[in-house]
């Protein structure tokens, strides 16, 4: 058996197109989305991340603000200066690139920044709204991407067994949250495996779905997955190929070779979730309009 692919490619797109729509209905009332992104240092991984949103954000109409750090910015600059940003009426969603040089505190950060502009979903208010099944405010980009692709390919996870492997806050634990919600597109009876789980393999086996975030080249295996599970693939790690133009070549936490001959629907690593997350955050940055028109 050989997987369908979840082309995250083409939904992304379709996300986009309707995220366009909705910016332009603001437009239309003389508001423009404004989303500022952060960048402290020259990291060259997050330069591309940053140029990524910010491309993206032009291209649906909405205005993006790149702001540019030098690495030894300080704890008391980087937190006047989201000061200032939260106190801006123009500004709608605000974006510290992470990771942040080593002497600054990525979680006085994600404090500060207001949970009305949080468009990562990071802010605690946030992620308890997640937890208790808010659906009004924001959603954490790369989780909202995957449950985006699972309902927009047709997958239902309800009574399902899924198993999240991976437990960060930025992925595997507010995946996990969202699939056990009580609500459609979700519902499933779900497990959480990540670094202290014993033979986690036995949990695998028994996947309807399986997603894999915990950043490790081609971690799971053709033999640990059940015939016909689901499988979304979130990593994204370099692999030296000195064969490759670039002497590197991106694969995910999925054994694609593999696991596609077991899997009943796949996502590719690259073409899968990432082109979701950035589209999630797009939206969430109209999300941030609403709220700010709302006096939420
Ligand atoms: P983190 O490093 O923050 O978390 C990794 C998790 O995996 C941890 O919970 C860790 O366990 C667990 N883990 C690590 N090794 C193992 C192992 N051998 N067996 C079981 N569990 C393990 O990573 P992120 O969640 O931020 O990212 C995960 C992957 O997703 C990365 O490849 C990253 O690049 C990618 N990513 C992709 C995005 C996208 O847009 N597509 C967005 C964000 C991330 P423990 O808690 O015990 O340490």
């Amino acid at each position: 058996m050989s997987a369908a692919i979840i082309d995250g490619k083409a939904i992304a797109a379709q996300v986009n197109q309707e995220t366009a729509a909705a910016v332009a209905a603001w437009k239309a009332k003389g508001i423009t989305p404004v989303l500022v992104v952060v960048l402290v240092g020259d990291d060259p991984a997050s330069q591309i991340y940053v140029r990524n949103k910010t491309r993206t954000c032009r291209e649906l109409g909405m205005e993006s603000r790149q702001i540019v750090l030098p690495a030894q910015t300080t704890q008391s600059e980087l937190l006047a200066l989201i000061g200032e940003l939260n106190a801006d009426p123009e500004v709608h969603g605000i974006l510290v690139q992470f990771p942040l040089p080593a002497h600054l505190d990525e979680q006085a950060v994600i404090h500060a920044i207001s949970p009305k502009k949080d468009v990562d979903c990071f802010h605690p208010e946030n992620v308890g709204n997640l937890l208790i099944g808010e659906t009004e405010g924001f959603s954490p980009c790369t989780p909202r991407g995957v449950m985006e692709l699972l309902a927009r390919s047709g997958f239902d996870p309800a009574g399902k067994f899924a198993v999240v492997i991976g437990r960060s806050n930025i992925v595997g634990k507010p995946i996990t949250a969202m699939l056990m919600q009580k609500a459609k597109g979700a519902n499933a009876t779900v497990c959480c495996v990540h670094s202290g789980t014993p033979d986690l393999a036995q949990y695998t086996r028994q996947a309807d779905l399986i997603v894999c975030a915990i950043g490790k080249p081609e971690f799971l295996r053709g033999d640990m997955v059940k015939p016909g599970a689901v499988v979304i693939d979130v990593g994204i790690n370099r692999v030296d190929d000195p064969a490759a133009p670039k002497g590197y070549r991106v694969v995910g936490d999925v054994d694609y070779d593999e696991v596609s001959q077991v899997a009943s629907l796949i996502t590719p690593v690259p073409g899968g979730v990432g082109p979701m997350t950035i589209a999630m955050l797009m939206r969430n940055t109209v999300t941030a309009v609403q709220l700010a028109a709302d006096g939420k």
